[in-house]
C-alpha cells in the first residue's frame, strides 16, 4: 500500500481538528472476503465512515467533516508541524453504529442501510477469528438490527440480494434465505454456492468466502 497525504478535518459539532489517512495505491494481497460481505484488506485499512470526536465525544459522518487542509511533506503548510500532532479519525464499534441510528444520523434510507450493515459487521467481528459454533450475532440489539436490515433490503437493489440472503441465514431463517438465493445472478456464483452449502447445513456462522494470497505483486 502506498499511503497518501493525511487530510485535516474539522468536527461538525465543535470544529476541533483530527486527521484522516488516505491511500494512494490500495494493495489487495491477503484480502479476505466474508460471507456477510465484509472485505478485509490487511495492507489497506478502510477509512472510517463514522467516527467519534475526541474533543466533544459526539458521533459524526466523516464525509460531513469540513476539510481544513492536507499534511503533505512535499508542500508543507504553515500549520504542518502542528497538524502532525493531531489524532487520527478512528473507526467505531457496533454500539456506536446503533447509537448513530438512535440519534437519527441516518437521514436517508440508504444511510440507514449503511449504518445497519456496519453494525452487523462489527457484531460479527468478534466471531471472525474464532472456531466452533455460535459465530453469529446473538445480543438482542444485534438481532434486532439484523431483523431491521432484512426489512430494509426487502425491495432493495440487486446487489443487496446477497446481503439479505446472508442476514436471513445468520438469523436462522433458512427457508427465506434459500429462497433469496434464486435471485442472485451468476456474477456472484461462488458466493451463491457457498451460501447454499451453509444453508443446507443449517449453519448461521460467519465464514470466509474467499481469500487472496498473502503476497504483493502476485502478477510479477
Ligand atoms: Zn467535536
Amino acid at each position: 500500500m502506498l499511503q497518501g497525504p493525511d487530510i485535516v478535518l474539522a468536527c461538525p459539532h465543535c470544529q476541533s481538528l483530527a486527521r484522516l489517512f488516505t491511500v494512494a495505491n490500495p494493495d489487495p494481497s491477503g484480502a479476505v472476503s466474508w460471507s456477510d460481505g465484509y472485505q478485509e484488506m490487511p495492507l489497506t485499512p478502510a477509512q472510517p465512515n463514522i467516527s467519534r470526536c475526541r474533543n466533544c465525544g459526539k458521533l459524526m459522518w466523516v464525509a460531513e467533516c469540513a476539510p481544513v487542509g492536507m499534511i503533505d511533506d512535499n508542500q508543507p503548510s504553515p500549520e504542518h508541524e502542528e497538524w502532525k500532532k493531531l489524532p487520527y479519525v478512528e473507526p467505531v464499534e457496533e454500539k456506536d453504529y446503533l447509537e448513530a441510528l438512535k440519534e437519527g444520523m441516518a437521514v436517508e434510507p440508504e444511510r440507514e442501510t449503511e449504518l445497519r450493515v456496519f453494525a452487523w459487521w462489527r457484531a460479527n467481528d468478534r466471531h471472525r477469528r474464532n472456531e466452533g459454533p455460535g459465530r453469529y450475532p446473538q445480543a438482542p440489539e444485534s438481532v434486532e438490527n439484523l431483523e431491521r436490515l432484512v426489512e430494509l433490503l426487502k425491495d432493495g437493489e440487486h446487489e443487496f440480494v446477497l446481503f439479505r440472503a446472508e442476514a436471513l441465514r445468520q438469523l436462522g431463517r433458512f427457508d427465506e434465505a434459500q429462497e433469496m438465493l434464486h435471485g442472485i445472478c451468476s456474477d456472484y456464483a461462488i458466493a451463491r454456492e457457498r451460501l447454499a452449502e451453509l444453508i443446507e447445513k443449517k449453519s448461521r456462522d460467519v465464514e470466509v468466502l474467499f481469500a487472496e494470497p498473502q503476497m504483493s505483486e502476485a502478477q510479477a
